[in-house]
């Protein structure tokens, strides 16, 4: 991946959405000339959590379900916010969090938006620039593509409240892994039904507060799970997980989820013999899925297993996607998940034609989350070391993330995430272009917190840092992070 900054851009092959199976009438393309403006931008500037924290997420809250009918009068059909998203609800989340337009420029557009921040803020710690206008292109390019299946945004994978309340506006589901998660969502005001509790092994308190709060979807693919929910709250509506990995996707999830399929009809006999209501099936690809052929096959397990549930009587009505898919865009701006949504188009036409009922849903998590979110992490400690073996200037330079907080995803994920710096207005010109062998060293005292070990860096970003009056420190520009999904699986 080249350098630089990239923001739902950057790669150039153009992919192109093929007629659907379920509405052919419908041209995906059309949608996409209609989001127009490819390049415009809205910010939404949010303070990094670090945690998933119910008690923060309901400062938010705004139960828009109720209060953001067709008829808000704060939302007229010229502002801005409902131009940029032509959804009401979704234009007066626009409106609450006081996101701001960026007309144009692109990412250039929002790169300006956080220098602005850094010199109005004096941010000493990470923060995110959420482009809740990505977000919104990215959530009608998915319903362009696969109008069938409805989206349940994985809550772990960015649980930023700006984030979720537009995706809640828009209309997704949510993927909940933890009565944490569960809770900001319920807090935030989602309907019950709107949520599936997607671990398949649920600490028995968890179970009992999705009882409470009458989320009724999980998942399970053991026989342990299945005698803990007959014990505790055998009204869920059960959807047995079962393993379809890719072994080339990004981060298989296989070795720790899914029942192989051959055990599949064991389990059904389980719950069955618990009296358990099985409805449905899930799987989940492994994040960044390139084999398109995981899918299928998924999709045709998940038919068998279908049979074999009917067989005993179960009245099965929910087919799970999971997640696996990446958002990005190509030059053009059209979101380039074209083969994918085709691929399972077909499938779910094949093995689950419409007259047959089944509700399809998905799981995507990076899908909305990659291209979104900008970090943005200060620079607030430098040092200046010669390598004694070659006689080699290099530089340390300290950042306020690292691997335990938002890179984990170079530790769990494989990431390399992509990062620029951006040098604060309050720090003079540079003076120098020289670049040294850097290493980027994350806030914690264990050494092996490290970012970058070894990366080529102008010093411009801090250079002349020792100038300043103001007394803020050494450090004073940033290191940009592109493409951070922050992963907090099971906070
Ligand atoms: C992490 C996760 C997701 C989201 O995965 P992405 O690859 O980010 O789309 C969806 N479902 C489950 C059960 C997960 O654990």
């Amino acid at each position: 991946m080249a350098p630089g900054l990239s923001i739902g851009k950057g790669e150039t092959s153009v992919e192109m959405v093929a007629p659907l199976a379920h509405s052919p009438a419908h041209s995906p393309l059309m949608e996409y000339a209609e989001l127009g403006l490819a390049h415009e931008r809205v910010a939404h500037v949010a303070q990094l959590r670090r945690s998933i924290d119910a008690t923060k997420a309901d400062e938010h809250a705004v139960h828009h379900d109720a209060s953001h009918g067709p008829m808000d009068p704060r939302i007229s059909k010229n502002s801005w916010q409902y131009q940029a998203t032509r959804n009401v609800a979704a234009a007066a989340v626009l409106h609450d969090l006081k996101a701001e337009h960026l007309p144009s420029g692109g990412p250039r557009g929002v790169e300006r938006k956080a220098i602005q921040e850094i010199a109005r803020r004096h941010f000493e710690d990470t923060f995110y620039i959420v482009d809740l206008g990505n977000t919104t292109r990215l959530y009608k390019a998915w319903k362009a593509a696969m109008p069938a299946v409805k989206p349940y945004y994985a809550v772990k994978c960015n649980p930023e409240p700006g984030l979720l309340r537009l995706l809640m506006a828009l209309g997704t589901g949510f993927d909940c892994a933890s009565k944490g998660e569960l809770r900001t969502m319920l807090k935030l005001g989602v309907h019950p039904s709107n949520i599936i509790f997607a671990h398949p092994c649920k600490r028995p308190s968890d179970i009992l507060y999705a009882k409470e709060h009458g989320v009724e979807y999980t998942t399970f693919d053991t026989e342990s799970e299945l005698h803990k929910v007959a014990a505790l709250n055998p009204g869920f509506k059960l959807v047995l997980r079962i393993r379809a990995d890719d072994p080339g996707a990004r981060v298989p999830l296989g070795i720790k989820y899914g029942a192989d399929v051959g055990d599949a009809p064991k389990l059904l006999d389980v719950a069955h013999s618990l009296g358990l209501n099985v409805v449905g099936v899930s799987f989940h690809v492994g994040s960044a899925c390139k084999d398109l052929a995981t899918f299928t096959g998924a999709i045709e397990s998940a038919r068998l297993i279908f049979d074999q549930a009917e067989a005993l009587g179960y009245n099965m009505e929910l087919l799970d996607v999971g997640g696996g898919f990446t958002g990005h865009f190509d030059a053009c701006g059209n979101v380039m998940f074209g083969e994918i949504a085709n691929t399972i188009n077909k499938a779910v036409a094949r093995h689950f034609p419409p007259e047959r009922g089944v509700r399809v849903i998905a799981e995507p998590g990076r899908y909305f989350a990659e291209t979104s979110a900008s970090l943005l992490t200060p620079i607030y400690g430098h040092r200046d070391r010669v390598e004694a073996a070659t006689g080699v200037l290099k530089k340390d330079y300290w950042i306020t993330d690292g691997l335990y907080g938002s890179f984990n995803c170079i530790l769990y994920d494989g990431q390399n995430p992509q990062y620029q710096v951006v040098r604060t207005p309050l720090l003079p010109e540079p003076t120098s272009t020289t670049t040294y062998k850097s290493t980027l060293w994350g806030p914690t005292c264990d050494s092996a917190d490290c970012v970058y070990k070894v990366y080529v860096f102008s010093d411009s970003a801090v250079d002349g840092a020792e100038d300043k009056a103001d007394g803020s420190g050494a450090g004073g520009g940033a290191a940009k992070a592109m493409e951070v999904s922050e992963d907090e699986a099971h906070s």
